[in-house]
This record gives C-alpha cells, structure tokens and sequence, in this order.
C-alpha cells in the first residue's frame, strides 16, 4: 500500500466529527487502505480551507454573476435532460460541503471520439425468463466518463491496474472558460487562464487535477455538437492547451488533467500535444466529466473510481467530488 504525501500534512488536532464535516472521509475511507489516514487528510483540507478563504470564494463566486459556473443554470440544463445528466442527486448550488457525482450514465447514445465506437449492450436474461436480469455490454475503454492511463499514448507506461489508489483520491481544481468556448469551440485553457485562476482561488496545490470546465455538458444529448463536427470531418471543442499541461506539471505538479470534453486535447488537434505531454509524465487523464459547474473552484476533493481493467489503457470511472 501506498502511503499518501498528504498525510504527512495532516492536523491530529483535527477531531474525528470534524474531519467528517468535511465530507472528503465520506468518499475517501471507502477508497483507500487507511481510513484514518483519509480523515487526517479531509481535516487537513477543511483547515487549508479555512485558512485560504477558498470555500468563501466558492460562496462568492456563485453570487457573481460575472462567473459562469456560478448560477448553476448550465447544469440544471444537462440534469434535465433524462438519462444525459450526470447521476447525482437532485438540485443544489455549490455550498460550504458537498458530495456530486461528476459521472454520466452510459448508454450506447453516448457520443463516442470516433462513431461508430459507442457502447453496445444486449439482455442476456431476464427476471421473468431466468430468474435474475443481466446485461452484456460491447464497450472501448474510452467511451463515456473516464480515465486515459499513461500506457494509453506512453509505449511502456502504466496501465489502469497500475494507478495507485492515492493517485485516484486526490485534490481538484475547476478552471472555467465557459465564456471563451461559447465563443470560439477551438478555445485551450491557456497559462494565463491558470494565473488568473490562482489570483482568484489560490495556487493549485500540488498532486492536484486541473478540471476545464467549458459548458460543453450542455452538448451531450446531441452527439454532433458535442463534437464539433464540421462538413469536412474535423472536430471542434475546447481542450488543454500544450503550455498550460507543460506549466501544471513543472510548476505545480498535478496528478491530472480532466475535461468536460471527448478529448484533453482540443477537437481540432491532430497531434495530441496534451496527451503526449501528460501521459509522458507519467500522469493521467479524465475526459467526459459532468457537473463540473456544480462543485467549487478550489477545495474539492475527487474520487477516480477507475475500473482496474487488465492492461487497460485506461477505463470508465466513477468519479465523485467531496468538499
Ligand atoms: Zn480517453
């Protein structure tokens, strides 16, 4: 087992009801070897909070309306959208703590990267034919919410069984360039949309993912436009931009980078910089999020609930936000 960086941070002083107020040990004591260790680490981010103001900033950015993550309007529209919203539950703006879901279900109307790659599912039985119901599913490991390990674009790195369980629990940060990508599909998060994060939020804290949210969740139902697919064949929606993903992992060495898009790499790339640069450092990605307007800025914790396939080049994943 693993032993978390973070724990080293922890504030024993911190009591046990206070570390669950926190709501991370909720999430992470069912995910990792040491729920002791879970909540020492969820006490020691309810202190950071305090003490940098961030939950207050979360609480400030939903009053201005300036912000686009703010006012949640974009996410009551994607969970209106039945079977296309992300699973969660109902309702509620990004207050002091908070548990979301930031999975969509996974049905074979998902938009795959590439049509005809969607998820295929047939009943195998049924209760009133067998005695119990079943499914069998056909899916790529990178259809719907899910991981890209460092294998997927890394000849030789590792694989989903490889990623360490204090790798899949791990700080998030929501970058929001909503208003660009109404804009302009092609838009990248840029170094100088990281800088003006951290004037707003505070820096990204180290082992962090870097979640782009670009409001493109509102897109899903129609596969299409969640591509950005043009007449000519090319796709069109917002990613990472190469620098940013070089910057985050020399300066402020993330964990991940994750998007609310098909690809960390923006739709109109043919060279896959992003994907070459994270995987290459050994790190990796989480495309497909939902919700990410749903949960703060800065002081989140995720939970990768990545399914460990063998070999797998990454892999769906339940992914939860606790703070
Ligand atoms: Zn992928």
């Amino acid at each position: 087992m693993c032993i978390e960086p973070g724990a080293t941070q922890s504030h024993p002083g911190m009591s046990r009801r206070a570390a669950i107020a926190a709501g991370a040990a909720v999430i992470a004591s069912a995910a990792v070897a040491s729920p002791a260790a879970a909540e020492s680490r969820a006490g020691s981010r309810a202190a950071d909070r305090a003490g940098s103001g961030a939950a207050d900033g979360a609480a400030s950015r939903a009053a201005d309306g300036a912000d686009s993550r703010g006012g949640g309007a974009v996410g009551n529209r994607i969970e209106s959208q039945a079977g296309n919203g992300a699973v969660g539950e109902a309702g509620g703006r990004v207050g002091r703590h908070g548990l979301r879901d930031l999975t969509y279900p996974l049905g074979p109307s998902f938009p795959a990267f590439a049509p005809g790659e969607e998820a295929v599912r047939r009943t195998v039985t049924t209760v009133e034919d067998d005695g119990y119901y079943m499914q069998e599913w056909r899916v790529i490991e990178h259809i719907g919410t899910h991981v890209d390990a460092p294998v997927h674009f890394t000849a030789g790195g590792r694989t989903a069984t490889e990623l360490l369980p204090s790798e899949l629990v791990i700080p998030a940060v929501v970058v929001d360039i909503a208003r660009r990508a109404r804009r302009d599909a092609d838009t990248v998060v840029t170094v100088e949309d990281l800088r003006a994060f951290e004037r707003r939020y505070g820096r990204i804290p180290d082992g962090a993912a870097v979640l782009m949210y670009s409001g493109w969740g509102a897109k899903v139902g129609d596969a299409d436009a969640y591509r950005g697919s043009d007449s000519a064949g090319g796709l069109h929606f917002p990613g990472f931009g190469a620098e940013a993903c070089e910057w985050l992992l020399r300066h402020r060495r993330i964990r991940s980078l994750g998007v609310d898009t098909l690809s960390i790499d923006p739709g109109n790339s043919s060279t896959f910089d992003t994907h070459l640069i994270l995987t290459g450092a050994d790190r990796y990605g989480l495309e497909n999020l939902a919700g990410l307007d749903r949960i703060p800025a800065a002081g989140a914790t995720i939970f990768v609930g990545l399914v460990p396939y063998e070999g797998g080049s990454g892999g769906q994943a339940r992914v939860l936000a606790s703070w």
